[in-house]
């Protein structure tokens, strides 16, 4: 039996627009150039400047015991004393796993609030909505929300094997599960199998979920599977894939991250 395990912080966060200045919190910052965070220069922690010189600002919401705040400093600002510029990326694994969440959260909507500045359909200036987490534009009134681009990961099993593949952008000799974009007005469940399809030329059923994971760059959401084997010879999608192959537990090659998704679901088949 599969334990079922979701990447999340452990405790829930409220999203909410403004702050309620009756709730008591401590005020925890994140700062962020493109998808840069500022953090201390000896620990991989959100620095809180004293009156930084901000281009962009917006609450996020509450955690814990925490309200939360996001940031974007101004080109033209120096950098804070005792602080330094680290990219989000090179902190997974680094940060806490509750903090590395949150400033997730908080450098997508800094981008989102970066990249939607203009109704994409009449090009007027948006506007923050008083309602929700959405710019909306005064003429034509279309909303935009944060982007959650989701992606499934399939881990494909057949007998005591499990296929794992390597795409070019791979580093060199790792191996993975295969994973691809959902497609608009597709199910989570077809995404899998036309993945696999193109990918590798196979057919799998008994799809069973196994968990997802916010990956923030840019804005995806893993969702895990794993699936068996029902037919099919490895034909591998030449742009896509490097190699592909059926691998033992006695002689899989390097493998991803311990601390990602598809390492764990590799880990738990076997
Ligand atoms: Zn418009």
């Amino acid at each position: 039996m599969m334990e079922l395990i979701a990447f999340s912080t452990p405790n829930l966060f409220f999203d909410r627009l403004h702050k309620d200045p009756a709730e008591p919190g401590e005020e925890l910052w994140f700062i962020f150039k493109g998808s840069q965070l500022l953090v201390h220069e000896n620990a991989a922690e959100p620095f809180q400047p004293k009156n930084p010189l901000l281009i962009r600002s917006f609450y996020m919401g509450k955690f814990k015991q925490s309200h939360l705040h996001v940031g974007e400093l101004s080109p033209s600002a120096p950098l804070p004393a005792g602080s330094v510029w680290k990219d989000l990326r090179t902190l997974y694994g680094k940060m806490d796993e509750a903090l590395f969440g949150l400033a997730g959260r908080a450098v997508q909507l800094v981008i989102w609030d970066q990249n939607h500045q203009f109704c994409g359909q009449c090009g007027n200036k948006m506007i923050d909505s008083p309602k929700e987490r959405a710019k909306e534009c005064p003429i034509c009134n279309i909303l935009a929300f944060p982007k959650v681009a989701p992606v499934v990961m399939a881990l494909i099993q057949r007998g005591d094997e499990i296929l794992l593949a390597r795409s070019p952008g791979f580093p060199p000799g790792v191996y993975s599960v295969l994973a691809g974009f959902v497609n608009p007005a597709e199910t989570l469940e077809q995404c899998l199998k036309r993945e696999v399809l193109e990918e590798v030329g196979l057919e799998v059923e008994d799809l069973k979920y196994f968990g997802s994971q916010s990956w923030p760059f840019p804005n995806s959401l893993l969702v895990a599977f794993t699936c068996q084997w029902k037919s099919g010879e490895i034909v591998m999608d030449p742009v896509e894939i490097e190699d592909a192959q059926w691998f033992k537990k006695e002689n899989l090659p390097p493998l991803p991250s311990y601390m990602s998704l598809a390492r764990l679901m590799i880990d738990k088949s076997l």
